[in-house]
C-alpha cells in the first residue's frame, strides 16, 4: 500500500548539498547538523549520506536524538549540545553519552561537574566542546563564565576525566553576511580560545558558522579560517536556502506528496468545507487531499497554496481541515482521478510550489515548514535522482 502522505527524501540531493557546503567550508570541516530528526528528513539515513558525501562529524541538539542515530549504526563523531539538566539524573546520563562516544556540549559549570563525575563512573575519557556565549545570549558559558569554565576543565582535564575537544558559539545575524555582530562575534570566540589555551587547554576544533555564514563566508569569518577549523551546516544540508531568495546552488531534499482521495462535481454558488469560507463562481470539480493540519499542512495557508498533479497546478480551497484540504479542479472536464498523485511542496524543478513558497504564505520560514511535518506523514527515501514525473505514475490498476 503506498501511504496517502509522503515526505520523499532525495539522497542525491542531500549528498549534492554536503559537497557544496563541504567546498564552501574548505579548509574547515562540516559538522552536519541533523537535529529534529534531521529537520523532519529522517536523521539516520541523512547521517548516512551527509557521511559518504563528505561530512566530518554530525551534530544534533540532544542527547536523545545522539543516542538515536547510534542505535542506528552510525558510528561517526556526533556532538550533542542541548541538555535539559536533571541534577538528579545528569551523571547517569552522560555516562551513557560518553560510553556511547558522544561528544557533549557544556554550557553550565554544573554540566561540567556531572560530566566529569560520569567520566570517573563510566571510566572513560568524556570528549567535550564548550559553548561560549559570543553573543546570542541563549546557549553558552556568558563571557563572564569563561575564565572559571576553562579552569575547571583544565582541572577535570588533569584529572584524567575529560578531553577538551571543541570550543564553539553560535551566530545572532548570519543571515546578514556583513552585519557587525558577525565580526563582534568571531573576534570573542577567537577570544574564549586564547583563554582555554591560557588555562592550558588545546581545542582542536572550534566552529561558528552555520549555514548563511558558510555559504556567505563573511569576511570576519574567513579571516578566521586558521582558528575556526569546522562549519556547522542544518538547513543547508537539506536544500533549503538559509536566505530566502538566496540561490545558492542548494538542491532541495523533501517532496512532500498526497494522494488523491476522491473528486467531486459542485455547482456555482456551492460553498466548500467548513465555514463555506470558499464558494465556487461556476460549476468545478474539487479533489479531496488526505493531508491536513494534523500532518503540519497549517491552517494558515487556506487559500494560500497550489498543488501540482500532472505537471498542471490546481488552488487549494476553503479550511484547511485536520485531515484533509480540497483543491479546485476548474471547470473544465477534470485531468485527475482518485488516487493521482499532488505534489504540495517540492525541489520546485517541475512547477510544484518550494518549502519556500509555503513558508512566505505562512509568514514564516522554510526550517519551519520542513520540521513541522508530522501526523500521518510517511518519510520515504530514494537514492537515486528520480524524476518527481515518477512520483506522479499515478493511474494504478
Ligand atoms: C541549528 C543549529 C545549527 C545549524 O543552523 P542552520 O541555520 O540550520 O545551518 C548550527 N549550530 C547550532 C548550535 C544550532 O543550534
Amino acid at each position: 500500500m503506498i501511504p496517502a502522505v509522503q515526505a520523499t527524501v532525495d539522497h542525491h540531493a542531500i549528498a549534492h548539498n554536503v559537497r557544496l557546503l563541504a567546498q564552501a567550508s574548505a579548509p574547515a570541516q562540516v559538522i552536519a547538523v541533523l537535529k529534529a530528526n534531521a529537520y523532519g528528513h529522517g536523521a539516520v539515513p541523512v547521517a548516512r549520506t551527509a557521511l559518504a558525501a563528505g561530512a566530518a562529524q554530525i551534530g544534533v541538539a540532544t542527547l536523545a536524538e545522539a543516542f538515536e542515530l547510534r542505535q542506528g549504526g552510525i558510528e561517526a563523531p556526533i556532538i550533542a549540545w542541548l541538555h535539559a539538566f536533571d541534577p538528579d539524573e545528569a551523571v547517569a546520563v552522560f555516562a551513557e553519552a560518553i560510553a556511547s562516544g558522544i561528544e557533549l556540549g557544556v554550557s553550565t559549570s554544573s554540566q561540567v561537574r556531572a560530566v566529569a563525575e560520569a567520566a570517573l563512573r563510566a571510566d572513560q575519557l568524556a570528549v567535550v566542546a564548550v559553548k561560549v556565549d559570543t553573543g546570542l545570549n541563549r546557549g553558552g558559558f556568558a563571557r563572564g563564565e569563561w575564565r572559571k569554565a576553562f579552569a575547571d576543565l583544565a582541572n577535570a582535564e588533569a584529572a584524567g576525566a575529560v578531553q577538551v575537544r571543541g570550543v564553539f558559539s553560535h551566530l545572532a545575524n548570519a543571515d546578514r553576511p556583513e552585519y557587525r555582530t558577525n565580526a563582534e562575534q568571531a573576534r570573542s570566540l577567537r577570544e574564549a580560545v586564547s583563554f582555554a589555551r591560557a588555562a592550558g587547554l588545546a581545542p582542536e576544533l572550534v566552529h561558528l558558522a552555520n549555514s548563511p555564514a558558510v555559504l556567505t563566508r563573511p569576511k570576519a569569518l574567513v579571516n578566521e579560517l586558521p582558528v575556526f577549523n569546522a562549519t556547522r551546516p542544518g538547513v543547508a544540508v537539506y536544500g533549503l536556502s538559509p536566505i530566502m531568495g538566496r540561490d545558492f546552488g542548494l538542491i532541495p531534499a523533501m517532496t512532500l506528496t498526497a494522494r488523491v482521495g476522491l473528486t467531486k462535481r459542485i455547482h456555482a454558488g456551492d460553498g466548500v468545507s467548513y465555514g463555506h469560507d470558499f464558494v465556487a463562481a461556476s460549476d468545478t470539480t474539487l479533489a479531496l487531499l488526505p493531508i491536513g493540519y494534523a500532518d503540519g499542512l497549517q491552517r494558515a495557508l487556506a487559500g494560500k497554496f497550489e498543488v501540482s498533479i500532472g505537471g498542471r497546478r490546481y488552488p487549494g480551497v476553503g479550511r484547511v481541515c485536520m485531515d484533509q484540504v480540497l483543491v479546485d479542479l476548474g471547470p473544465g472536464e477534470p485531468k485527475v482521478r482518485e488516487g493521482d498523485t499532488a505534489v504540495l511542496f517540492g525541489p520546485g524543478s517541475d512547477g510544484e510550489q518550494t518549502a519556500d513558497d509555503w513558508a512566505r504564505a505562512a509568514g514564516t520560514i522554510n526550517y519551519e515548514i520542513v520540521t513541522q511535518l508530522r501526523g500521518r506523514v510517511q518519510l520515504r527515501h530514494i537514492h537515486q535522482r528520480e524524476p518527481v514525473d515518477q512520483l506522479r505514475h499515478t493511474h494504478h490498476a
